[in-house]
């Protein structure tokens, strides 16, 4: 069976402005998969608008690993955020991940490779530094968590961003990446890996 996917890596503002982007790709080419496309870009409002999702049930999940991440922390939501509706807070996060993405040129590949969207995302590492396995992009590189994010008043900085499922990599790549921008070409190591 072919598992041939194509996926969309954002390196976040804080990876670029942390000097991270080189170490990022190399552990992608590491990894065996293949860069077919890369670009600086610095987003517009707009754009990151229409990257994530936009369902409520989306914004709910997003509110509830806030929630989640309180609770563990013992942490009260109420009184902290203000908020308790895992849709309110999901709605006031992805506010804070528009001015997030939006503060500085981020890098944006695509990449190609036997399961790709699986792979980057085990790359990358849990959502939330403080939870991420040593190893991972998130695990090796970032240490913020969602209760000091939300006190202040912002979005968790975890270096890159990286396509979900299926569908979201389709939606996103139709986004972020023109076909005439994404490369078709033969990896050597495709024959040994
Ligand atoms: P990404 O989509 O950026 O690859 P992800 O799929 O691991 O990350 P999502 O649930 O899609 O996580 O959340 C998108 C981004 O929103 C996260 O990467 C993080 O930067 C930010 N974020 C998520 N939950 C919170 C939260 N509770 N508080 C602050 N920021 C959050
Ligand atoms: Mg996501």
């Amino acid at each position: 069976m072919n598992n041939e996917e194509k996926t969309l890596v954002l390196i976040k503002p804080d990876g670029v402005k942390r000097g991270l982007i080189g170490q990022i790709i190399a552990r992608i080419e590491q990894r065996g998969l293949k860069i077919v496309s890369l670009e600086m870009v610095w987003a517009r409002p707009e754009q990151v608008d229409n990257h994530y999702p936009k369902s409520r049930e989306w914004i709910e999940r997003i509110g509830q690993k806030t929630a989640e991440n309180y609770e563990k922390y013992g942490l009260d939501l109420k009184k902290e955020l203000g908020l308790e509706d895992p849709y309110q807070i999901g709605l006031e996060v992805r506010k804070w991940l528009i001015e997030y993405m939006t503060s500085g040129p981020m890098v944006k590949a695509v990449v190609s490779g036997n399961h790709a969207i699986e792979m980057i995302r085990q790359l990358a590492g849990s959502t939330m530094p403080a939870q991420a396995q040593i190893g991972t992009i998130r695990g090796d590189f970032s240490i913020d968590d969602a209760a000091r994010a939300n006190r202040e008043k912002r979005a968790i900085r975890n270096i890159i961003h990286a396509s979900e499922t299926p569908e979201e990599a389709a939606n996103e790549l139709n986004l972020w990446a023109s076909a005439e921008d994404v490369f078709d070409y033969h990896l050597p190591a495709e024959e040994v890996m």
